[in-house]
């Protein structure tokens, strides 16, 4: 593959967020079983919120009475929203019958409310939370869809992205930035399923409209495999200077290939998620370059996971495998600080790769 120059990093109203960068998910505006401090402490690198569920709990006017998201979260590293597109359009195609996807708009149900979102005021809402980077609303059908119905996606995810364009600077033109904070940035969301055509067509419209930065959208893994190609080849599609987001990725070694096709930021549940269900990951090999997870039972108690967290340096695995049966609340937390942490620093050495001008 060509090496090209990549991008080291982008400033946001939170400071800089230095590539590549991976940002668990705290969809509610929290990471389950840690607070903001054990998250500053794992030195992740921002967090991401998401927009459907925020909505879900009632929570978009209660963080913006607290004077957004990183108030709320008593938080100050960058926070990405995402625009719940995803999660609305899984649901819809799902249950049809509670909701409606439309090119003006989506309307659904939610908990007997009907919600109507468009690419509009899903930009209104990631503002008002104070979000650093915003996404476009995008149309993220299912993967084994028609290439005719994967066409109207591409078309409708253009639209959209327009639109959002639109409403975003409208919102943010002419408003005054506070002393310092930096006027937030927008992605959009390359979509075309593995039909190369379309990836092309939909990077291409999305360039001339400018963005801050662009998303690889749509399943990047198929029966457990991430898609290389597509991958490699939406990447090609983006300029040099601007940062590549591989939305969803998250297994470290799923990660570490697509640093070298050149994504720049990720973001999954997987690190929080399996340490909530006792896995664990571990550095292994002679550098301790492999990371594995392993499901701690009385094999692993001894094992040192090479790894500097709060857990590492005062429990054992034994002990973790003791408080899963008799204090689960804090056997979740010290496994997502661990899971957090081993992922913080997977992507130091990835960085340092990268400073030195290697790809991965
Ligand atoms: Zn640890």
């Amino acid at each position: 593959m060509k090496t090209r120059q990549q991008i080291k990093s982008i400033k946001t109203s939170h400071g800089y967020v230095h590539f590549p960068a991976f940002f668990p998910d705290a969809t509610c505006g929290f990471v389950k079983s840690v607070s903001s401090a054990d998250l500053k402490n794992a030195g992740v690198d921002g967090v991401v919120v998401n927009i459907y569920h925020l909505l879900k709990n009632n929570l978009v006017d209660k963080i913006a009475r607290k004077g957004g998201i990183h108030r709320y979260m008593n938080f100050n590293k960058p926070v990405i929203s995402d625009s719940g597109g995803f999660q609305v359009m899984s649901l819809i195609h799902r249950h049809p019958e509670l909701g409606k996807i439309e090119d003006e708009k989506i309307t659904f149900m939610l908990d007997g409310k009907k919600v109507v979102l468009t690419p509009e005021t899903c930009i209104q809402l990631q503002l008002k939370i104070k979000s650093d980077i915003v996404m476009c609303l995008d149309d993220c059908t299912e993967a084994s869809i028609s290439q005719q119905e994967q066409k109207k996606s591409v078309e409708r995810t253009i639209s959209w992205a327009k639109r959002c364009k639109q409403e975003f600077e409208r919102l943010t033109k002419n408003k005054r930035h506070a002393k310092g904070m930096k006027k937030p940035l927008i992605f959009a969301i390359v979509q075309g399923g593995e039909n190369r055509t379309l990836r092309k067509h939909c990077a291409k419209e999305l360039l001339k409209i400018g963005f801050d930065g662009y998303s690889f959208g749509g399943w990047p893994v198929k029966k457990g495999r991430l898609l290389s190609r597509t991958l490699k080849y939406v990447s090609s599609l983006i300029p040099e200077g601007k940062p590549r987001y591989a939305m969803g990725i998250g297994k470290p070694q799923d990660i570490i290939d697509a640093v070298k096709f050149g994504y720049d930021m990720f973001d999954c549940v997987i690190p929080t998620r399996d340490a909530r269900h006792k896995r664990l990951f571990v550095c292994k090999g002679k550098n301790k370059n492999k990371i594995i997870s392993i499901n701690i039972r009385k094999k692993y108690f001894n094992m040192k996971a090479d790894c500097d967290c709060h857990f590492c340096r005062n429990y054992s695995f034994k002990d973790l495998h003791a408080y899963f049966r008799n204090d689960r609340r804090k056997a979740e937390r010290l496994a997502t600080i661990h899971n957090l942490r081993l992922y913080s620093r997977m992507m130091e050495r990835l960085r340092e790769k990268r400073k030195r001008g290697k790809r991965g």
